[in-house]
């Protein structure tokens, strides 16, 4: 069945859903974009998402060609439209058509574009919560402003083919020696009980989900330190995992083929998986 998408404001079946050639998106990457689950047919986190996005916009002199109300009620819109229980609502806003030029175009003549969808996709029951992931570590050779949601995505791409091709299932990103985030995750160890996950700054997305899990897990009494850990302590870890709107809480079982535990989902992972689906959805839209 044909998808209805969203873009610039009409409601259309995605065959009939296109954006220009000259779009700065698919020139230069000059967009952001946001990911925000659907359970229950509610959205999760709107909020987080919608401040992120905000945030993103400011950072590269962007502006939404929707406001903040709207979007929310688009989002809401696209999900009753296609009926999606469970999955995710897809978000970019991008500079829009102009002449290509490096130089941004003038934003008194030229519109952003804005397009969204959804995909309606199993996020709980997942083989990937039940069993792990298995992850190996690749250089992070990104540029350094992960922490605005662009669309530049080719290299998390590719290491996610490196994944692949090694066997395993994701790739966690290392950088003077340690370990930034995952592909498309952000990355955590637990050692003697201690939940360890990289400070924010330049060098990380600022997942929305990790924002939620370690609210949940200080107010859950766990112990969370947040800075930088090495490949080497992650391979000597108990346990490990990773957080992102679309997989929640998702166990590692293994770095570079180095078994972590007994090389099962461990109990923090789990128990933190079931704290975030649980609370997140009391608080869903
Ligand atoms: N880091 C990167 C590089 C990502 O692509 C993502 C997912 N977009 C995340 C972290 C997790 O962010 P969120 O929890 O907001 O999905």
């Amino acid at each position: 069945m044909s998808r209805t998408v969203y873009v610039n404001g009409d409601y259309l079946p995605e065959a009939d859903a296109k954006v220009s050639v000259f779009d700065r998106g698919f020139l230069m990457a000059d967009g952001v974009y946001e990911v925000t689950s659907v359970l229950g047919g509610k959205l999760i986190d709107f909020p987080g998402h919608a401040a992120r996005l905000r945030r993103s916009l400011k950072e590269l002199d962007l502006t939404s060609p929707v406001s903040e109300d709207a979007l929310l009620d688009i989002h809401r819109e696209l999900v009753r439209r296609n009926g999606v229980v469970e999955g995710m609502v897809y978000l970019q806003i991008t500079r829009g058509a102009a002449d290509r030029d490096f130089v941004f175009p003038d934003p008194a003549t030229t519109t952003p574009t804005i397009v969204l969808f959804t995909q309606a996709k199993n996020l709980i029951d997942t083989v990937a919560a039940r069993r792990g992931i298995a992850v190996i570590s690749i250089d992070d050779i990104r540029w350094g402003r992960r922490d605005i949601k662009t669309v530049q995505l080719l290299y998390p791409s590719m290491g996610k083919m490196m994944a692949k091709a090694a066997g395993a299932d994701d790739a966690w990103m290392v950088e003077d020696g340690v370990v930034t985030e995952g592909t498309s995750n952000n990355a955590y160890i637990v050692k003697d009980g201690k939940i360890v996950t990289r400070n924010l700054g330049n060098e990380i997305l600022h997942g929305i989900t990790r924002g939620a899990v370690l609210q949940f897990a200080r107010e859950a009494q766990m112990e969370v330190e947040e800075r930088p850990f090495t490949l080497e302590e992650a391979k000597a870890a108990d346990e490990a995992f990773v957080t992102s709107a679309s997989t929640f809480v998702t166990p590692v079982v293994s770095i570079d083929g180095v078994a972590l535990g007994d090389g099962t989902p461990g109990p923090v992972a789990r128990r933190l998986r079931e704290i975030y689906i649980d609370e997140s959805q009391k608080a869903a839209l």
